[in-house]
């Protein structure tokens, strides 16, 4: 059932550059126009971004540090990452998501012209499929992707993350948990017109041997959780 209508990457791309990128965007964003579930995702989601920025700088200052943010968004990491100083190279599947990140970035990187803050670079954004991204990086972050592909595919693209990662790679993924499988399948006997794609749940021990496959170590695991949103959170090293 994976491969339905050309197999779950195009329904994704589809997906997020016109439905999925009205809903995520009100999500991600600040106005007031979401409901309870939606405001309650945009918590947990906020939730995530704070916990990853905590794993990333109490390891050190993240001035002139690479990071790869693949499957940005609307760069609520990109953002908080180059303010801190960090050389981010964000992409996404979706144009839509890549033009309304750089958008938000502009608007938010050199509003306060007259602050204190270092020399930032404004991220370097593109659409682009994480699959086909090259390169090295210090450190690749990839948050809330990994639900939009069963494990056997989130395999492939772990490897393919690690192998862009010379010191850190951060992975989210809600986990497959007695319930969060259970809320999960509650959630799809009312299918919103909205929610329009498969959402996949990972078991951390897939995630982990998919690391160590690679030849990574987890180094750190957060659990974000809200009533509507559950994230694992791990932060992977060479091992
Ligand atoms: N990482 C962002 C964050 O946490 O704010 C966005 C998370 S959003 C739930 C998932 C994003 O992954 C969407 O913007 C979607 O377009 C992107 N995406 C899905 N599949 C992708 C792929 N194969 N390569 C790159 N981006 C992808």
């Amino acid at each position: 059932a994976e491969e339905v209508g050309g197999g779950d990457k195009e329904v994704v791309r589809e997906y997020f550059n016109n439905n999925g990128f009205q809903r995520w965007k009100k999500i991600y964003g600040d106005t007031d126009d979401v409901n309870k579930v939606q405001l309650d995702i945009r918590l947990g989601h906020s939730k995530t971004v704070e916990n990853v920025m905590k794993m990333l700088t109490e390891e050190g200052s993240l001035q002139g540090v690479t990071i790869c943010d693949a499957g940005c968004g609307t760069g609520c990491l990109s953002i908080p990452l180059a303010k801190e100083g960090a050389v981010v190279s964000a992409s996404d599947i979706s144009a839509s998501m890549v033009a309304e990140a750089q958008k938000q970035a502009q608007e938010e990187l050199f509003k306060a012209k007259d602050d204190q803050s270092p020399a930032l670079v404004m991220p370097k954004f593109e659409v682009k499929d994480l699959e086909s991204l090259d390169g090295k990086y210090d450190t690749v972050v990839c948050l809330d992707v990994m639900i939009h592909y069963p494990q056997s595919k989130a395999d492939g693209m772990i490897a393919h993350l690690a192998s862009l990662a010379e010191n850190r790679l951060i992975l989210s993924f809600a986990p497959k948990t007695f319930y969060y499988d259970l809320l999960k399948r509650i959630g799809e006997l009312f299918p919103g017109p909205s929610k329009a794609t498969r959402a996949y749940l990972h078991a951390e021990a897939d995630v982990e041997k998919a690391l160590q496959k690679a030849g990574w170590k987890i180094r750190k695991r957060g659990l974000i959780g809200t009533q509507f949103y559950f994230a694992k959170l791990i932060e992977a090293v060479p091992a």
